[in-house]
């Protein structure tokens, strides 16, 4: 599972070592095999994009071979590649300084200058202006605190301090600090029409006069600004032009909190700034094989059925997600549970219904980089190899290898009606304490089908400590109730495979929407990013139903480009701009739709 909402369930619930039930069973488990093979050590994390990916893949697709599985049609291999965005690094960025008058000076080494990792690629030169430490707070906080108030930075190059008010107390660092992310400061001088932003560490500052590490950051798009971070040596160049300030005392100055401290222009010199990033593209791959209908008849509605799980993980953290102790950090990540567990269960779930007859086919998927934000199961539903409209249904699979005291969750069971009864009666032979939970809008793979309209499920066996962790292991899985989960789920896969008329799919209403930032907690808006396509602006993967963006005319597929005066490039930009919205308060929004540039008003409502 991607982070963002399983955090919150992880600090939620009690996260107490429950003990398993780990009584002796008469047949082998279905799924220990694959469990410790997927979470062992030689696969290091199963990175999307990693050769632990690769291995995954390779035994996935021998497994697949065994159980007599197939390649799609018009298909001759079971891997699918797909492309993202796996990190940054710097192409060779630079700054020169020059005084009027003056020789230039040059800077061009990574410890002189980096790009930021969302920088536009670009060279810019001009004016420089200091903004302080570049923070504004939106009005909505009641706070007034803006490092622009005075300043006009149109088409000039912005400098400004990393971090925030060293000295203020601790009421407004912790607001101010709430607005230091470097994106949002890109934001802030953008929006005021600056072309470039220059990010020096003040003196008085942690990593003093050090630059910003290249981040990693799976942003495909730039934020529309050259932005790059310099050396204390560049800004003392910089500096050098204005003899009555040292870039020391002016820190001193800001660092109190006193809103009323200004920026100023520094006057006679001209600043070039070049920022180059290189994004990484990575390929990650996606699993996927067939059973073909065995009794195929042309009377059959969408004779397609899907079960899927993803099979990546986090690797060693390095890319984010991690939820690693401070002793942990940098150790593979097993995954286990997350979602060793739930591609084992597919697999089973193939196995045993590979020897059956049926009158549909079925799709067996493991999809990766859903870590990333769910870009494998994306790429599948945005490119998919038979018509979703095609598709009865889709089944994931992703933690199930945790139950305890008999609990299984399925959720999603709001896409359609024929959910509650089928699961009722799969139940009596089954036997779990089960919860149904009709919410389709969840941080797994299931998101993207019921995107793409086809009617899903998605079993879950909870949160719990070693979420995320290095500690997911193989030797805490409940391998008795994960063979009695394949068994279940095998039994409604049969059901559907075999079902006359295709379950029809319901849109769920949804009062919260998952992802999101710090903004998130506050305004809803209904509005569903789609993470995985390149495009300038927030592209639109759907709106939730009964949203305000839905109330708005928006759709699938759209592009937001501005909402209330603020443009948008990217969803960092997105989630920024939400903060300055007012619940209640409509707010124009300007659109693409297939290229068209479109206006409509949305009024952004209070999150339940
Ligand atoms: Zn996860």
């Amino acid at each position: 599972m991607t982070n963002t909402i399983r955090l919150a369930l992880v600090l939620a619930v009690s996260v107490v070592a429950l003990p398993h039930a780990q009584t002796t069973t008469a047949a082998p488990s279905a799924t220990k095999r694959h469990v410790e093979m997927l979470a062992g050590d030689a696969l290091e994390g199963r990175l999307a994009g990693s050769p632990g990916e690769k291995l995954a893949a390779d035994y996935l697709v021998k497994e697949l071979q065994r159980i007599g599985a197939k390649p799609l049609p018009a298909s001759t291999d079971f891997q699918m590649p797909f492309d993202f965005t796996a990190g940054s690094k710097d192409g060779g960025s630079t700054i020169t300084v020059t005084r009027e008058g003056g020789a230039p000076k040059a800077f061009a080494t990574r410890a002189e200058v980096q790009a930021l990792s969302f920088s536009d690629n670009g060279e810019i030169s001009g004016p420089i202006v200091f903004a302080g430490y570049g923070l504004v707070v939106p009005d909505s906080q009641n706070f007034g605190y803006d490092s622009y108030q005075g300043l006009d930075v149109k088409d000039k190059i912005v400098l400004v301090l990393r971090y925030f008010p060293e000295d203020a107390d601790q009421q407004t660092r912790a607001t101010l600090a709430r607005y230091s992310d470097l994106r949002y400061k890109a934001q802030a001088a953008r929006q005021r029409g600056a072309k470039a932003l220059v990010v020096v560490t003040g003196p008085r500052s942690p990593n003093a006069g050090e630059v910003v590490p290249m981040s990693f950051d799976t942003a495909l798009a730039g934020s529309g600004l050259v932005a790059a971070s310099a050396s204390g040596a560049v800004a003392n160049a910089i500096f050098a032009a204005t003899p009555d300030k040292t870039l020391e005392a002016v820190q001193k100055e800001l660092d109190g909190g006193n809103p009323h401290v200004a920026g100023f222009a520094i006057p006679a010199l001209t600043v070039t700034v070049k920022a180059a990033v290189e994004r990484q593209r990575q390929t990650g791959h996606n699993v996927i094989a067939y059973l073909p209908a065995t009794t195929p008849t042309d009377a059959i509605k969408k004779p397609w059925v899907v079960i899927g799980a993803h099979y990546d993980h986090l690797g060693r953290g390095s890319a984010g997600g991690s939820l690693a102790t401070k002793e942990q950090a940098g150790q593979i990540h097993h995954g286990a549970d997350d979602n060793a567990s739930g591609t084992s269960a597919v697999l089973a779930i193939a196995e045993t219904l590979a020897t059956q007859p049926r009158k549909r086919n079925l799709i067996v998927a493991f999809w990766s980089a859903e870590e990333l934000g769910l870009i494998g199961s994306n790429a599948f539903v945005t490119n998919p190899p038979v018509p979703t409209t095609e598709m009865a249904a889709y089944l994931n699979f992703d933690m199930v290898g945790r139950s305890s005291d008999n609990k299984l969750t399925v959720q999603a069971t709001g896409t359609s009606a024929i959910w509650p009864k089928m699961l009722e009666q799969a139940n009596i032979a089954a036997g779990f304490d089960l919860t149904l939970q009709e919410d389709p809008y969840q941080p797994t793979d299931v998101g993207s089908f019921n995107q793409a309209s086809v009617a899903c499920l998605a079993f879950f066996t909870g949160a719990h400590a070693d979420y995320h962790k290095p500690s997911d292991t193989a030797d805490k899985i409940n391998y008795e109730d994960l063979d009695r989960i394949v068994t279940f789920a095998s039994g409604i896969t049969r059901r559907l495979l075999d079902l006359d008329d295709a379950p029809s799919f319901t849109k769920v209403d949804q009062k919260t929407e998952s992802g999101g930032g710090r903004a998130g907690l506050r305004i809803f808006t209904g509005t569903i990013p789609d993470y995985a396509t390149e495009v300038k602006g927030l592209l639109l993967g759907g709106v939730i139903g009964g949203g305000p963006a839905e109330q708005a005319g928006l759709q699938k597929g759209d592009v937001i480009v501005e909402i209330a005066g603020q443009s948008i490039a990217n969803i960092y930009d997105y989630t920024y701009a939400l903060e300055l919205l007012k619940i209640g308060q409509p707010a124009k929004v300007i659109y693409l739709r297939n290229g068209e540039r479109r206006e409509t008003t949305l009024t952004p409502a209070a999150r339940k």
